[in-house]
């Protein structure tokens, strides 16, 4: 069984980058500490390498029930798409025969027969034999065959499956170069037979992303370059980091989106692009001044505006155009819809519902794209305060600050998706006051990195910076946390 991952051995999978990366992740706080304690969600990063050990691993762990030749079991594997119970079951529960000619591959039992009386055959006549393909007779030891019997020289076999491999891009399914003869070439004999070491690197490759696209429980990392496999324990539309630091939804591979569901988003996308007039309505970067009609500029993530008009300086929220500082009490926020003052008039409700919903969507993202002009002046601030002596680790703090920052605006963002399909209840009351909090918090962290920071002893900002980000992230893992409690007691019903 070794052997199997001999076969790997010399598989290509720039490991040495890998393990720089890793050591990058280390010292990134950010997928650390603050997020695994909400992301109870176990994966594992594989690299190349490690995919191939898994794959000979579960080759093992069959063979350890069945006792078939690791070949056999790999192509039966492959054709339950690695569903080891399902596999078993088949050959258990049901006619063997029909199995094997099912998964193309020859009777164990009785290839070993087989291959016994043609070796017998071929030490009768030992001096040569003729390729069927290329007419030409060959000594014995320049033939090779399979399971089912047909032979062919070894050069006429290397070009049939490197045009295979090479042209048709097929791995896992390469039938006998016989005409007509179904039964699939195994991983040894394709190894053994092929002679140059580009095209067994392509076999190889196609091998494990076959194995990975059929496996549920593995998803390659999107992120262009990487090489990296993701294997979860269970599925769900849940978010995992690969080493290179990318960070997907590992149901669909698109980027984060808690906490809603694949379904959902798609759902939504579908009708914010249906909508396309009212959310470009939406995404204008000027409003007028609630008291004085002065037309604003926004040009930062912070929603917390003050008039600059001079003999006003009203100060508003930008997303409700409510008075800033009576978002600070409970119960006044601007995160809820309330139909109470809306017309009675259904359609009439229902748009205003989705364009309330709209509206705090696109501005999150808006404020998103705000927040990466942010790590220029975070970073330009760094440059100053290793002046005062910090160390480069030390100021870290500021960029993880701005990273978290993000993390919640994307949450937030996602989070006004939720109460748009869901029916009013308890929970949901819950889930709006914790959306609250972090948005409270988000506002906080956001108006501090891009104001007044520069105000203060850059010695104390610290402990400042840390302690707004640290809670931050704390309402962030509350509120995540919540919703998926929810998925699980069947809380959240959709409208
Ligand atoms: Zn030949
Ligand atoms: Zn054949
Ligand atoms: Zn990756
Ligand atoms: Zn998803
Ligand atoms: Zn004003
Ligand atoms: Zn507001």
């Amino acid at each position: 069984m070794d052997s199997d991952c001999e076969i790997f051995s010399d598989l290509d999978s720039g490991e040495e980058s890998n393990e720089n990366t890793e050591f990058a992740t280390e010292i990134d706080p950010v997928s650390v500490d603050e997020e695994s304690e909400v992301d109870d969600y176990p994966f594992e990063i594989l690299s190349t390498n490690q995919i191939a050990q898994h794959m000979a691993d579960c080759i093992k762990e069959v063979n350890a029930v069945v006792g078939l030749p690791p070949t056999v079991t790999r192509i039966l594997l492959n054709h339950f798409k690695w569903d080891k119970e399902k596999m078993m079951e088949r050959f258990y529960d049901g006619n063997q025969e029909k199995l094997f000619e099912e998964a193309h591959v020859v009777n164990p039992v009785k290839s070993s027969r087989a291959s016994q009386s043609s070796r017998q055959r071929r030490s009768t006549n030992q001096s040569s034999e003729d390729c069927e393909i290329c007419f030409v007779s060959y000594p014995a030891p320049l033939m090779a065959g399979l399971d089912c019997g047909h032979r062919f020289c070894t050069t006429c076999w290397d070009d049939y499956l490197t045009t295979k491999i090479m042209e048709d891009g097929v791995g896992q399914t390469i039938a006998c170069a016989a005409h007509n003869c179904k039964i699939l070439v195994d991983d040894e004999s394709v190894m053994r037979l092929i002679k140059s070491s580009k095209v067994k690197l392509k076999y190889q490759h196609l091998i494990t992303n076959s194995f990975v696209d059929c496996n549920r429980l593995l998803r390659w990392c999107p992120s262009p370059n990487c090489n990296n496999a993701v294997k979860v324990q269970f599925l769900e539309s849940r978010s995992v980091t690969c080493r290179c630091g990318h960070t997907f939804c590992f149901l669909c591979g698109q980027n984060r989106h808690e906490p809603v569901k694949c379904e959902l988003l798609k759902k939504w996308i579908k009708k914010c692009n249906e909508d396309l007039a009212s959310c470009n309505w939406i995404a204008k970067n000027t409003k007028d001044c609630p008291q004085c009609d002065f037309t604003i500029e926004k040009n930062g993530g912070c929603n917390h505006i003050t008039c600059g008009n001079r003999t006003c300086r009203h100060e508003f929220c930008w997303i409700c155009l409510g008075k800033w500082d009576i978002h600070r009490t409970i119960g006044t926020s601007c995160n809820r819809y309330s139909a109470s003052n809306e017309s009675k008039e259904q359609s009439r409700t229902s748009l205003n519902r989705y364009l309330f919903y709209c509206n705090r969507y696109m501005n999150h993202m808006q404020s998103l794209k705000f927040e990466h002009k942010l790590y220029a002046s975070v970073q330009k601030k760094m440059e100053e305060m290793q002046q005062f002596n910090m160390t480069w680790i030390e100021c870290q703090f500021l960029k993880k600050a701005v990273d978290i920052l993000c993390l919640c605006r994307q949450t937030l963002m996602y989070t006004y998706i939720f109460p748009y399909y869901l029916e009013k209840n308890n929970q949901i009351a819950i889930f709006e006051n914790n959306q609250q909090d972090l948005e409270n918090a988000t506002e906080s962290l956001s108006e501090y990195l891009e104001r007044d920071i520069t105000s203060e002893n850059l010695i104390d900002i610290k402990q400042k910076v840390q302690d707004k980000y640290r809670y931050c992230s704390s309402r962030r893992n509350a509120l995540l946390k919540h919703v998926h409690e929810g998925y699980d007691e069947d809380w959240w019903q959709y409208l």
